[in-house]
């Protein structure tokens, strides 16, 4: 299962309201992804969702399960961010792995000393190797596992991304503007891949993105946020036919 329901978010930065009342249900499995100009709230939506962010008013829910106590590394979500965020001194192999190694020293930490001295950390070290090479393996980053981010292409550190993503092997992936740094042809090619990828993890995707025809074309619903309110979400052709309001028909570019 991999719902999420926002219920009524409200965000200021200071005295500037960034989400107005954002409420959204999203359905286990489903792709939704969210248009709307620069600076209208996608990105604060979604690190809201992955605890990155606290909203004023509002809840998160995932899997009916309230977000409010809980840390965004304990959240069983993914985000992909638009600048990939990799770690430029680490390898790939080592990049993809950080969020099992990271979970493996949560646990050390609470405990230092059976942490430190846990009969099965070789073991678990092996564990690691193997869940990294297995989603290397399916994004075909197989071949680059020792190289440097410098060392990459835009399309391969997107993929390094998305593999860190994958590897803990989330309900809910969050991707902000996962494209939005590659060459055209390069960003109608990941579409594809972001798609197959949907359909093979049958996890929940919520992604974010200034393009609308990307949206269009990938979506299962389509929401169009403008100034932190998400005025309407529906299906692509319910939106391109039936547009509740004329700053969507401006946006999506539909003929009323
Ligand atoms: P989008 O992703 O749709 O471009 P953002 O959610 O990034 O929009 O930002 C919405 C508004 O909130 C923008 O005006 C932005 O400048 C502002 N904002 C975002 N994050 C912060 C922050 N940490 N501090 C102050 N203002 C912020
Ligand atoms: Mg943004």
């Amino acid at each position: 299962m991999g719902t999420v329901t926002l219920r009524a978010l409200h965000k200021s930065f200071g005295s500037v309201p960034v989400l107005s009342g954002v409420s959204l249900d999203i359905a286990d499995g489903e792709f939704v992804s969210i248009v709307g100009p620069s600076g209208c709230g996608k990105s604060t939506m979604l690190r809201i969702i992955a605890g990155l962010e606290v909203q004023d008013e509002g809840a998160v829910e995932i899997d009916g399960r309230s977000m409010a106590y809980v840390r965004p590394k304990a959240r069983d979500v993914a985000m992909v961010f638009q600048s990939y965020a990799l770690y430029p001194h680490m390898s790939v192999e080592r990049n993809i792995s950080v969020p099992l190694l990271m979970r493996r020293l949560t646990t050390a930490q609470r405990l230092p000393l059976i942490g430190r001295f846990l009969p099965g950390a070789r073991a678990v070290s092996a564990a690691i190797a193997q869940d990294v090479r297995s989603v290397a393996g399916a994004l075909e980053l197989t071949p680059l596992l020792g190289r440097k981010p410098g060392q990459l292409s835009g399309g391969q550190r997107q993929r390094v991304a998305v593999a860190r993503a994958m590897v803990r092997r989330p309900k809910v992936f969050l991707m902000d503007e996962p494209l939005s740094n590659l060459d055209a042809k390069l960003r109608v090619q990941m579409r594809t891949e972001i798609k197959e990828l949907h359909a093979k993890l049958r996890a929940t995707f919520v992604y974010v993105t200034h393009d609308q025809s990307e949206a269009m074309t990938m979506s299962d619903r389509v929401g169009v946020m403008i100034d932190g309110e998400l005025i309407q979400i529906a299906a692509p052709h319910v939106l391109y036919d039936d547009p509740e309001d004329i700053r969507i028909a401006t946006f999506i570019g539909s003929p009323r």
